[in-house]
């Protein structure tokens, strides 16, 4: 007998066509594919009403091979991290960020991440590898389960009404394996979520963006950070090889496939680095101003949390609020991010994880200075 297969792996159609391979039919598939996601099932045997040679089929050919869990943190506004085990020394991190109206859940999509954001404590760890579709989905299979059960929640009610992939790694360099996982996010057989619901945060790869306009249009946030090629070159280095005309043109590419949508710009506010009010300045020339690439578009402003590598600090509360004012008087709606579990290190950016860097990015970050950009220098 082969690999035992991981069933969360597979998004609807791919589970189908395990399930024809096997001599199945597709709504056996269908069964299958909610008793995982919808119930949360971890084995074939209580499955009780999926035909009893498919359960026999699947014993010792597939398996829902769930993520260990290290550890879980409850801060005391009720956001929950988890640590779960990925492998070969590997951790990644996922929280769950409960609000009145709405229960999101923060999901990690690398191991590490190769991008190097200044600002970002993932950054500073450096990449170890990819997650798989099936590791994606266990973050979330496993938090809507232990949620409901600890949360006590009626049958059929959803812990979890909002994914937003901006925990540890860049979704769109992990592809492959993100696509069948957000189907599985919005499928009515799985978590039902509309696509507003699910947001794909990205640094800004333009061609992995126009492919996911094509092929699965979520909302879309796009850390933004700095409103000249100069500074984000600095902040955000992947800015070096798609620089702001073309983010910004890829922006607005994307909206065509979902034109009643709009852009969230995440913008990281940094002590002296990018939060004067020229730079609010700056930031509305390039999201209003440069003619022909205006984006619809809201703004959030992210306190920085500050950790000892970065050599950064968060931004005063007074100039956040200035720089906000500059934004909303000009029009554009503009939000502050409200800090949450802060004492169990799960705010924005602060997510690290363990990560056995292979690619040398986290002893690089190390050694760079406080970017000081004049706001002339384009
Ligand atoms: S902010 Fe996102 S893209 Fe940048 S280093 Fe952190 S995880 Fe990677």
């Amino acid at each position: 007998m082969g690999d035992v297969v991981n069933l969360l792996d597979h998004d609807l159609d791919g589970l189908s066509a395990y399930c024809e391979g096997l001599g199945e039919k597709r709504f056996r598939a269908t069964q299958l594919f909610r008793w995982i996601h919808q119930k949360g099932a971890k084995d074939f045997a209580s499955m009780t009403d999926l035909a009893k040679s498919l359960r026999e089929k699947l014993a010792g050919r597939a398996e829902i091979r769930g993520l260990p869990v290290l550890t879980e943190q409850v801060s005391s506004d009720g956001t929950t991290k988890w640590l779960f085990d990925v492998g070969g020394g590997n951790a990644v991190e996922t929280v769950f960020i409960p609000e009145d109206d709405r229960g999101t859940l923060c999901v990690s999509s690398q191991a590490g991440c190769a991008v190097g954001c200044r600002f970002c404590s993932t950054g500073h760890q450096g990449f170890s590898r990819n997650l798989s579709t099936g590791e994606i989905l266990a973050q979330l299979w496993f938090a809507e389960h232990r949620l409901r059960e600890r949360l006590q929640l009626p049958a059929g009610e959803r812990a979890i009404t909002n994914v937003v992939m901006m925990g540890m790694g860049e979704p769109l360099q992990n592809y492959s394996a993100l696509i069948p996982a957000l189907r599985v996010m919005l499928d009515d057989h799985g978590y039902g979520l509309s696509r507003r619901r699910v947001t794909v945060s990205t640094s800004g790869v333009v061609p992995m963006m126009d492919r996911l306009r094509e092929d699965c249009p979520v909302a879309l946030a796009v850390s933004l950070h700095a409103p000249t090629d100069a500074l984000r070159d600095e902040l955000v280095p992947l800015n070096r090889k798609y620089p702001l005309d073309e983010l910004m043109a890829a922006c607005k590419r994307y909206l065509q496939a979902a034109p009643r949508d709009f852009i969230t710009f995440e913008y990281c506010m940094l002590e002296g680095v990018n939060d004067t009010e020229e730079h609010a300045q700056a930031l509305l020339t390039l999201v209003h101003g440069r003619g022909e690439h205006r984006v619809p578009c809201k703004l959030n402003l992210i306190p920085f949390n500050p950790f000892p590598a970065s050599g950064l600090q968060r931004s005063s509360r007074e100039r956040v609020l200035r720089f906000a004012k500059v934004l909303q008087d000009a029009g554009l709606v503009t939000t502050i991010r409200k800090t949450r579990g802060d004492d169990i290190d799960a705010a924005c950016g602060q997510l690290a994880g363990e990560v056995q860097d292979r690619t040398r990015v986290g002893e690089r970050m190390k050694r760079l200075p406080v970017p000081i950009v004049p706001l002339g220098v384009k």
